[in-house]
């Protein structure tokens, strides 16, 4: 036993001495990014704020997205805040001295309402004598319903819409990040703005979250440095992807929903739907989901990394997608030139060893 774990840890070793590629995890709370760590994660890549929003917090969320008012809002915000921080202060102790990049939140909207069927026919049964309340939270859900809530208010349109949520994460962020320093941390945050498919987006969150940053350090005294950066997960965003980099430090690739995009097939329906039959019939051996099409999705990448890195020489390029723990993914996104790949903490052994071997197979 023991001495198998030594080889495979020798062999771990060399791969990561000869790798250009770093390996990160996607991790959203302490305890899996202490499990990625252990892996050999070098930071997280991918920090899913959206995760933290479930269980008791979605109420929090509902009530946020349902806010009448400036005060409604503010309370619901204010509610939220010290939670995020809380968040924030253990990821970043996991991770000391490593990059953590926190995506702002993302989720579909109907994931955080609720159900505009049930709620209907709640109100109907009712007839006349129904709830004011529920009436008029029926109101607000069909206001905000969508027929295609993936293509929806997601990401960065979320935090265009909603006033005050993104600077309320970017404010947990640095005050999280202020106070490991205090205590004699090392934290590394990175901020990173989803779905964003126009510089303008961009800039205007940009220019939000760097007002949070300047406020936190002038009111705790402590300057933590965050990078700012974008994913990449539309066509747009790839072919943009010059004036883009204007505006982020970073991009990292969010291929699941860049091959949703690409191929106009619904990354959640599309098995289901018809995909098995194209495997069974041979059309096409692997599905785009699980590797990375590479004439598609992967010639988008190549432009978005040159045009990215014309404007930004020193841009950080990153994959966080699925195929980020895909060999034959990894050894594209070796030859692309990409700074690291993130993955599911299980998956970093494989990334890592690919990545060194895509190095020595370049030699
Ligand atoms: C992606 O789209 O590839 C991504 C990493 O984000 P998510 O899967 O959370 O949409
Ligand atoms: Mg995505």
């Amino acid at each position: 036993g023991g001495e198998l774990v030594q080889a495979v840890h020798r062999l771990m070793r060399h791969a990561d001495s000869r790798a250009a590629l770093k390996v990160r995890a996607n991790a959203d709370n302490p305890a899996d990014s202490a499990r990625a760590r252990r892996f050999g994660a070098q930071g997280i890549g991918l920090c899913r704020t959206e995760h933290m929003f479930l269980g008791d917090r979605r109420q929090l969320v509902e009530k946020l997205i349902l806010a009448e008012g400036e005060e409604e809002r503010t309370a619901a915000l204010d509610a939220l805040e010290p939670l995020q921080r809380e968040d924030f202060e253990g990821i970043f102790e996991a991770m000391d001295g490593q990059p953590v990049t926190i995506r702002l939140i993302d989720p579909p909207l109907h994931e955080f309402l609720p159900d505009l069927t049930e709620l209907s026919v709640r109100v109907a049964l009712a007839g006349a004598g129904a709830d004011p309340q529920d009436r008029r939270l029926l109101e607000a859900v069909q206001r905000l319903h969508e027929e295609n809530p993936m293509l929806g208010l997601r990401g960065v349109r979320l935090g265009l819409t909603i006033p005050g949520l993104f600077a309320m994460q970017v404010r947990a962020i640095a005050e999280a990040a202020a106070r490991r320093r205090r205590d004699g941390g090392d934290p590394r945050p990175e901020i990173m703005i989803p779905l964003v498919g126009a510089v303008q987006e961009l800039e205007a969150i940009r220019d939000e979250a760097q007002g949070v940053l300047a406020q936190v350090a002038r009111s705790t005294g402590v300057d933590v440095p965050a990078l700012i950066g974008t994913m990449i997960e539309l066509p747009r965003a790839a072919l943009t992807a010059g004036q883009i980099a204007e505006a982020a430090e970073f991009f990292s690739f969010g291929t699941n929903d860049l091959t949703q995009t690409t191929w106009g097939f619904s990354r959640d329906d599309v098995e289901a739907a018809f995909f098995s039959r194209y495997l069974e019939a041979g059309i096409f051996g692997v599905s785009p989901f699980e590797t990375l099409d590479r004439e598609g999705v992967g010639r988008l990448i190549r432009i978005a990394a040159e045009e990215g890195r014309a404007t930004r020489p020193d841009l950080k390029l990153g994959i966080c997608g699925e195929h980020g723990g895909d060999p034959e993914s990894v050894h594209f996104c070796h030859e692309v030139g990409l700074d690291y790949v993130s993955c599911s903490p299980f998956r970093i052994p494989v990334a890592r060893l690919e990545a060194g071997r895509a190095a020595i197979a370049s030699t």
